[in-house]
């Protein structure tokens, strides 16, 4: 298993410095699959190419491991000695570790430079052929090129070489998130912490990458509350639930009536969707979506609701409602909310059976292939009695003045629909689960643009 990079910056030795190895030694580092080593094929001032070897020990990997699986051969003549797989990954985050975090004791001024950078990587098992590889490198702006590992014709294995001007700390980030999704092997237990590596590592580009979902899902090894976690976590970033400032607002006298509108928009949602779950007499509500606990805070002095729950799938959102709500310095207030993390689209015992829940801006962050999982979510598993959506009015987009045409008010938005696109999408859920359907406008309505923000009512049918 062999990773090569290589740059023509000048001086070129530099790459020793941003790795943290000095090119004039062969150094090895002990893993818990076998060995690691770094060595430099070529280091001169004009080019310089830096050398990951990883010597897998084949026997030592299921030595110790299931008794009474009586040990199976496969278990020891298997792909894992030579072929590109997630231990490049370990390997690559403990021996190049500084350089994958962006940190340079000697050359701190590089870490975040774009360098003339080559990576070739041997025998990389390709599970979708070369067309993944390029699904996958190609959008982050490499060249790339892919030839046969070996001679078969039907071998799936490639010898990978991409070459691009970038951080050296974003081509690593890149080969560790990307290789374990090349990998089909399950050789390393995925738990939450995988979801933390990930974000982690594919914080600035995994969010906007179009192939995300099939990264998250193979690196997360087909778990899809993991997978969706992450993307979650990954867009969570992006999201400062700014609204665009209306076009009024701009051409105004200035009055302070004016500039607030866009604030004003925000309070009659919050409004809006607190009548709506007071009129229907719900005790226990669920916030799907809470972000930083907006919605809880409006309903928390109502004393009708009882139980109040809030759902995120981004810890930092559900610290600062934690904060926002007092709920940890134990205000008086604080048993009757609780908050949760968890993903919308994944099945959840905890937030079954309740007499209400809301998504307030919350659709619109999903991506539409996803849509129909928080469907099943919730529609078809938790089932509250009542459901309040909000979602854009995009047919109202033209009254933002900052607002280029076509584009969504917020960049995390994957979707922004018309009064007719979001009627359609209630009623066919209404009929598939057994609701009833309302629609209404929130904010104020123009003749023939409607209302900012759009909201549906589902009642369960009796
Ligand atoms: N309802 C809040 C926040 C809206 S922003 C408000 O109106 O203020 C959208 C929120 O949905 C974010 O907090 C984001 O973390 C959350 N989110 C997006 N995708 C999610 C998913 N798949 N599972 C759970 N939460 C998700």
């Amino acid at each position: 298993m062999l990773l090569t990079i290589t740059t023509t910056h000048r001086p070129a030795t530099d790459l020793g410095y941003l790795l943290h190895k000095n090119p004039a030694r062969v150094q090895t580092f002990a893993q818990t699959f076998g060995k690691a080593h770094v060595f430099y094929p070529q280091a001169d001032a004009e080019r310089c190419t830096a050398a990951l070897l990883l010597d897998v020990d084949p026997i030592g990997l299921v030595r110790g491991r299931g008794r009474g699986r009586g040990g199976l051969l496969m278990d020891y003549v298997n792909d894992r000695p030579y072929v590109a797989s997630s231990f490049m990954s370990v390997a690559i985050a403990r021996v190049y570790g500084s350089a994958l975090g962006g940190r340079s004791k000697e050359r701190p001024e590089l870490v975040d430079v774009p360098l003339p950078l080559t990576a070739t990587v041997a025998a990389l098992p390709c599970r979708g052929g070369e067309e993944m590889l390029r699904r996958l490198f190609e959008p982050l702006e490499y060249a790339v090129s892919i030839q046969c590992a070996d001679d078969h014709a039907s071998s799936h294995y490639r010898n990978l070489r991409l070459e691009a001007r970038k951080p050296l700390a974003e081509l690593l980030a890149h080969l560790y998130v990307l290789i374990p999704v090349l990998d089909d092997a399950k050789h390393y237990w995925v738990g939450d912490d995988e979801v933390d590596k990930l974000v982690q590592h594919g914080g600035s580009w995994l969010g906007v990458h179009p192939e995300r979902q099939l990264i998250a899902k193979r690196y997360l090894k087909y778990q899809p509350s993991l997978a969706d976690l992450a993307i979650a976590r990954l867009a969570e970033g992006e999201q400062d639930d700014a609204e665009p400032a209306l076009a009024d607002a701009a051409e105004a006298t200035g009055t302070e009536d004016d500039l607030e509108r866009p604030v004003r928009l925000q309070e009659a949602r919050m409004a809006a969707v607190v009548h709506a779950l007071q009129d229907c007499g719900a005790a226990r509500v669920v916030d799907l979506g809470c972000g930083e606990g907006r919605l809880i805070r409006e309903l928390v002095p109502h004393y009708q609701f009882r139980e109040i729950v809030g759902l995120d799938a981004s810890p930092a959102r559900l610290e600062a409602a934690a904060r926002r709500l007092k709920i940890e310095g134990g205000g008086k207030d604080h048993d009757r909310v609780r908050l949760l993390q968890g993903a919308l689209t994944y099945r959840d015992r905890r937030i079954k059976g309740f007499d209400a829940a809301a998504a307030v801006e919350v659709i619109e962050h999903l991506d539409p292939a996803r849509l129909s999982a928080f469907e099943r979510a919730v529609f078809q598993f938790a089932r509250p009695k009542t459901m309040v959506v909000t979602t854009p009015n995009v047919e109202y987009n033209v009254k933002f003045p900052g607002l280029p045409a076509g584009s969504f008010r917020h960049r995390d938005h994957r979707f922004e629909w018309t009064r007719a696109e979001f009627a359609a999408w209630g009623e066919r859920i209404a009929g598939a689960h057994g609701y009833e359907v309302a629609f209404h406008g929130v904010g104020e309505a123009e003749p023939d643009l409607g209302a900012p923000t759009q909201m549906a009512v589902f009642q369960q049918c009796a």
